[in-house]
């Protein structure tokens, strides 16, 4: 089939490639425990439930305005300016099905072809879809392990220029969980404040934050016109799967989102939408006892990592990735690479993990490896998944089989 050249540009997240290799190798019988998926292993609270159960009753089943019904977008905005002491307003709000669509509502609306965009490596792969797709140029910034994951703010203001149009930040960061520290964000919001440059700033795991204060770029002075929030309600409120989310802008960039909106999707699901109201007023124990439970996983998981010979783990700040430096065990095994790790983990231990590789290309000059490893899986299958993981890094027989198999 002639597809539109387009199509050529778009790209995918390809975790979902190793998604499906597990899947494979559990139909043909094997044990594999994962640590890649990127969702809560907890369920949406029950008041959050009950209430899209309540709408639907209600009959909440008929077209909305395609932003969004105004008092849940407002109760949006009031939830959005209590954590970042921000004054946003209904009119600020656009809900989407999903926080993900953002990015390329964000491109789309902003970025001329051939403009720049600037955007965290490692870091989630739609950002670099959605600069290909759209013809702009990819300016990726390198996430620094000895920044605790976060980015050099001098190397970031030494590659703007009159051709970058938005900066895209993530903060608690996937595949990290590195955190912006203020003072950047201070340093970078002064920096552009006058400048025509927006920030597309992805603030999905801005709950799921273990340590200080959470900080977003909005809170700057002149920021709030400048930011484009991105944040959901899949990871705060274990809500994958009903493809909620929300963008918050000023409100010229909101009525773009809005006319996109109305020509793509229409409205985010209308019961849905009472739910997440209910979500952000109602009681918020679940999420409290949720990140407990993160937090508690995060120790364990950096711990046992770091038992592990020639694999160091520094410890995340924000979401539920642990993102440890394996270079030292992919050299004592004589691999070439975390790719060639984590297949032998894959298929000689069976524990499927992520790579550095799924969250970008390599920034020049970069000389480590690293895997991802989602934590949002109970403690008990984290102590077994590490105790695999170390058997087979201390296995130097068995990684010599595996490289002898496929020719390494
Ligand atoms: N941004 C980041 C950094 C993510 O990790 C994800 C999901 O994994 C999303 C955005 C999109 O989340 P959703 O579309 O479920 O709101």
């Amino acid at each position: 089939m002639n597809f539109a050249n387009r199509m050529n540009d778009l790209g995918n997240e390809n975790a979902f490639k190793v998604l499906a290799e597990v899947l494979e190798l559990r139909a043909q019988g094997k044990k594999i425990m994962s640590f890649c998926i990127g969702e809560p292993d907890f369920n949406t609270p029950e008041n959050i439930k009950q209430r899209a159960i309540k709408a639907l009753n209600e009959n909440q089943t008929h077209y909305t305005g395609s932003a969004g019904l105004t008092p849940i977008r407002e109760s949006v905005a009031n939830y959005i300016n209590k954590l970042r002491g921000t004054n946003y307003k209904a009119e600020n709000v656009v809900i989407t099905p999903g926080g993900k669509g953002i990015i390329f509502l964000a491109v789309m609306a902003l970025v001329n072809e051939g403009e720049e965009v600037i955007y965290p490596n490692p870091g989630y792969p739609i950002y670099e879809s959605a600069i290909d797709f759209f013809k702009c140029k990819r300016v990726p910034l390198p996430m620094l392990e000895e920044k605790g994951f976060s980015f050099d703010v001098n190397e970031l203001i030494s590659k703007i220029n009159n051709k970058t149009k938005l900066i895209i930040l993530n903060s608690p960061q996937n595949p990290t969980g590195g955190v912006i520290p203020k003072e950047d964000l201070k340093k970078l919001a002064e920096f552009i404040k006058d400048k025509e440059i927006y920030v597309l700033s992805d603030e999905v795991y801005c709950r799921i934050f273990y340590e200080g204060e959470y900080t977003s770029i909005a809170s700057f002075p002149g920021m709030q016109e400048k930011t484009i929030i991105l944040d959901s309600m899949s990871k705060t409120f274990a809500m994958c799967g009903w493809r909620a989310g929300f963008s918050v802008s000023n409100k010229e960039i909101a009525a773009k989102f809005t006319d996109l909106a109305t020509n793509l999707f229409a409205n985010t699901t209308t019961f849905t939408q009472f739910a997440m109201k209910e979500a952000f007023e109602g009681p918020q124990e679940d999420v409290e006892k949720m990140v407990q439970e993160f937090k508690k996983r995060r120790d364990l998981i950096v711990k046992l990592l770091n038992e592990v010979p020639g694999i160091k783990c520094h410890k995340p700040i924000g979401a539920f990735y642990a993102f440890p430096n394996v270079t030292g065990a992919v050299k004592a095994l004589g691999f070439r690479n975390a790719g060639d790790l984590q297949q032998y983990l894959l298929h000689k231990a069976g524990v499927a993990v992520l790579t550095r590789g799924h969250f970008g290309a390599k920034n020049p000059g970069e000389t480590q490896e690293y895997i991802r490893l989602s934590y949002a899986t109970s403690q008990e299958e984290i102590k077994k998944g590490l105790q695999k993981i170390k058997e087979a890094v201390e296995n130097k027989a068995l990684a010599d089989e595996f490289k002898k198999e496929r020719g390494i």
